[in-house]
């Protein structure tokens, strides 16, 4: 047997129900903040991720890099910001308009340790602020997610939010923050040793017991920032009261990609056992993404939900149902020109728009009415050698049990009561 590859996972028909209505409430948050739809390719030119400036463990470690036949460095996306910004570059979507608002949904691919909640293909749906450094911004797409979790009917979630600040804040920051753990340098796990290196920041998001002691104490990046900074996240603060969003400030918050500046957020659910897997979206702004990838100097915000998080939520709080699918009728045949006969009946009903079914496999009686039953079949039509002699069917309800032969002029309004 093959079995699909580690770290990803098959949706079964019978599992869909909770991804449409997921689906659905994208569509309506969308519309109603007015985000469009920006679909990009899952691969890209590897520079579109790995670039100089982003040192992140996700891109520099956890990405699926391949050189194709022509020789060209390609990357399967590990997340969608940068994408929809190439995008936006390559488009020249500024031109058009000073503020371009969208959003997508897709397949991300991370070389990660698989676990419940992290797969190594998953989803993200994300939205995207590209052209405007407005608190009034922020504020709007905190408000938004906001509103989408509470259109999932799911509860114990709460917004944390944070401030990196801009790069002045950050420079002030990082400087007290290194000087603070240089001696506890020795005492840090691994992963952290190497942060302390490429990027301190990350250090504060460490999930290590130990480190965590440590950063009890540590400066906060809040003390740090410039007046600049501080009035922008009051400003962003100001317009939650307004927007009713409730939001906890917390400043151990940074984000794992390096992009990021100024207020930063994650959504975050309160799941037992799931730990890390709480994190059901983050986001944040950033200022020089578009000018990396080739673009006017550019600020932007957005932020990014993991559709399986979303789902392990719903799931949790048992919020979608399965759907019982039912069908109106199921037309049992037994010989060859009874099948025919059927297949007649079977052709003139779908055309009139009634959900309907057949044996396509030779079954006894017994059988066929297992498959009409374990279908939720309202009614079985049941053709036989005396139906096809006469220009008939047997029409049973299933409920009542009811059965009666009629004429097959008659079937469509006998049906139509039956099913009703
Ligand atoms: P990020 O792009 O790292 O900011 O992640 C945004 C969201 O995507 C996270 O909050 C998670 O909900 C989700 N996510 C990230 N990595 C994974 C993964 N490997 N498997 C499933 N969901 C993920």
């Amino acid at each position: 047997m093959i079995n699909k590859v580690k770290g990803t996972y098959d949706v079964l028909p019978n599992e869909l129900g909770k991804w449409y209505f997921l689906e659905q409430k994208i569509k309506e948050i969308t519309k109603k903040y007015h985000y469009y739809e920006l679909r990009t390719p899952i691969m890209e030119y590897s520079n579109v991720f790995h670039r100089e400036t982003e040192l992140s463990d996700m891109v520099t470690k956890e990405t699926y890099n391949f050189v194709d036949k022509g020789n060209r460095d390609v990357t399967l996306r590990p997340e969608g910001t940068a994408g929809i910004i190439r995008s936006y570059v390559e488009n020249k979507l500024y031109v058009a308009s000073d503020l371009l608002k969208v959003y997508y949904v897709g397949p991300m691919f991370r070389y990660e340790r698989p676990q419940k909640g992290r797969y190594r293909q998953f989803n993200q749906f994300g939205l995207e602020a590209i052209g405007s450094k407005s608190s009034l911004l922020d504020a709007e797409l905190i408000k938004l997610s906001n509103d989408f979790i509470e259109s999932l009917g799911l509860e114990n979630v709460t917004i944390q939010i944070n401030s990196i600040g801009d790069s002045e804040s950050r420079t002030n920051y990082l400087n007290a923050l290194v000087s603070y753990l240089t001696p506890f340098y020795e005492e840090l796990s691994n992963d952290s040793k190497e942060r302390f290196k490429n990027n301190p920041l990350r250090i504060l998001d460490s999930k290590d017991l130990n480190d965590q002691k440590i950063i009890e104490n540590a400066p906060k990046p809040i003390d740090y920032l410039s007046s600049y900074s501080k009035k922008y996240l009051d400003d962003v603060l100001k317009y939650l009261e307004i927007f009713n969003v409730k939001y906890n400030l917390n400043n151990k918050l940074v984000r794992g990609l390096d992009y990021y500046s100024e207020v930063v957020f994650e959504v975050l659910a309160d799941i037992k056992g799931l730990g890390n897997g709480n994190v059901l979206g983050g986001g944040g702004r950033y200022e020089n993404l578009v000018s990396e990838l080739g673009g006017p100097q550019t600020s932007a915000i957005g932020i990014a939900f993991g559709i399986e998080r979303l789902l392990l939520a719903i799931e949790h709080q048992e919020i979608v149902k399965e759907e019982v699918s039912e069908i109106d009728s199921f037309i049992i045949t037994f010989s060859e020109n009874e099948k025919l006969y059927g297949a007649k009946i079977f052709n003139l009903l779908r055309d009139k728009g009634f959900n309907v079914d057949i044996e396509f496999n030779n079954k006894n009686f017994k059988q066929q009415l297992k498959k009409a039953l374990a279908k939720n079949s309202k009614t079985l039509i049941i053709i036989g050698e005396n139906e096809l002699k006469n220009e008939t069917v047997t029409l049973k309800n299933t409920k009542t049990e009811i059965q009666t032969e009629i004429k097959l002029k008659d079937l469509i309004t006998n049906l139509e009561k039956e099913i009703k």
